[in-house]
């Protein structure tokens, strides 16, 4: 009879797998807390070359106790899979933000939710803003005001003095959550002080690669014992190395607003459906966040006879916009330029007799390219659409296609 197990993470060839009980009855395997066992895939299961990941759910057979050993049968259905950080069967996503220490960079708070709503549309991301022992009131409510009018749960803790973590316990309790959040947020030590087992390393520290604790990117799951939870309770949580850069996936231009939930509100409005909302010509947008601005101020509360909530827009969130909007066009624009170069050379490579595989090698090159950069590929294949849409005369490979 198989066990069913979550996999922690991939270990020495293997994986770490909390088992929790029997496969027939999955209630019933709640009532013990489970064990951890160093896993095997079975042999069937590498040659189909199934993926297993952190977070998967998996049935495992020929358990060993003594040795604490198994081996996974069988890959159960996913209910979702994120690629960065790669984890499968995420229930929710807690951004989390240092208010100080480093300082707040509502651009890069803007960009995280933006690429978790991109991996996990089903649930909106929890925000997180730690280290509140170090701002005043004023401070954490100007933050409220600008994130929970539009629909976010927002959350203030302190590691250090232990505010808001029991709010953070109750968010977390029976799920499988993600914490993501720039390097020295404090992102360990809030874990700990949820579940003070755990004892993360916390604190930045210089290694070999430079600045940083994290040197992979590998996930891992850790099991919360929360205050208040029954101890057969399973509580999972994926601290995440932080990110680059180029780390962020970026929408299409045009649909960077469908991420802004007040700019997508506001843009019914437009003059122009296609408007990108950067330019002053029937945009609504703008017409918004030139009233906020009359009215002085960041996200202004919503006056009696003034524009609601949805009709107001923070500078500090048209900032970030405009920037998220900007990387798209400059992405687009570079796979633009990279599809243009593989073009070129395989059809250097097949020669003028063999104009007619371009097109399916080409092909070949962006599957493979897609299991490296979806996102690249997103933007590689729109910008094929476009070309055969017939607006570069020029472009060689036009002709090759019919
Ligand atoms: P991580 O890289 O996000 O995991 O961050 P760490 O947990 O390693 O914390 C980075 C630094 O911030 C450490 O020196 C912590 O002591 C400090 N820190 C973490 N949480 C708080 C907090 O709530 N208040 C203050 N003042 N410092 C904190
Ligand atoms: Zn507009």
């Amino acid at each position: 009879m198989p066990y069913v197990g979550v996999v922690l993470r991939s270990h020495a060839g293997g994986y770490l797998v909390h088992v929790s009980g029997h496969g027939e009855d999955r209630e019933q395997s709640h009532t013990d807390s489970g064990r951890v066992l160093f896993c095997q895939a079975r042999g069937r299961l590498k040659k189909e070359r199934v993926a297993i990941v952190t977070g998967d759910s998996v049935e495992v057979d020929e358990v060993d106790e003594g040795a604490g050993t198994a081996v996974i049968t069988a890959q159960l259905p996913r209910r979702n899979l994120l690629e960065r950080p790669t984890l499968a069967n995420v229930d929710q996503v807690v951004i989390v933000q240092a208010v100080k220490q480093p300082d707040f960079s509502p651009l890069w708070c803007d960009r995280y939710l933006v690429h978790f709503q991109l991996e996990l549309p089903v649930s909106k991301p929890v925000l997180c803003f730690n280290k509140c022992d170090l701002v005043d009131d004023f401070d954490l409510e100007t933050l409220r005001s600008i994130y929970e009018p539009l629909g976010y749960f927002v959350i203030f803790v302190s590691a250090v003095t232990g505010a808001g973590i029991e709010e953070l316990s109750m968010a977390l309790s029976g799920r499988i959550s993600v914490f993501a959040g720039p390097s020295g947020v404090g992102k360990s030590s809030i874990l700990n002080e949820l579940s003070p087992e755990l004892d993360l390393k916390t604190g930045v520290m210089e290694n070999d690669f430079g600045v940083g604790r994290h040197t992979t990117t590998a996930s891992e799951l850790y099991r919360l014992r929360l205050r208040g939870d029954p101890p057969t309770t399973l509580t999972w949580v994926a601290d995440t190395p932080g990110f680059n850069l180029y780390d962020f996936l970026h929408p299409e231009p045009k649909d960077v607003a469908f991420q802004f939930p007040e700019i997508e509100a506001l843009k019914q409005n437009c003059r122009f459906t296609d408007c990108l909302h950067l330019v002053e010509s029937g945009c609504a947008v703008l017409l918004a966040l030139q009233k906020c601005e009359d009215e002085d101020g960041e996200a202004p509360p919503a006056l009696p006879d003034g524009p609601s909530p949805s009709e107001t827009i923070s500078l500090s969130r048209y900032a970030s916009y405009v920037t998220l909007v900007q990387e798209s066009l400059a992405c687009k624009e570079e796979s633009r330029s990279v599809s243009k170069k593989v073009e070129s050379t395989v059809k250097s490579v097949g020669g003028e007799a063999k104009a007619k595989s371009i097109p399916r090698l080409n092909q070949r090159y962006r599957f493979t390219s897609r299991r490296k950069e979806k996102q690249d590929l997103r933007n590689i294949c729109k910008t094929d659409k476009e070309r055969q849409g017939g607006d570069q005369a020029g472009d060689e490979s036009e002709g090759d296609r019919d």
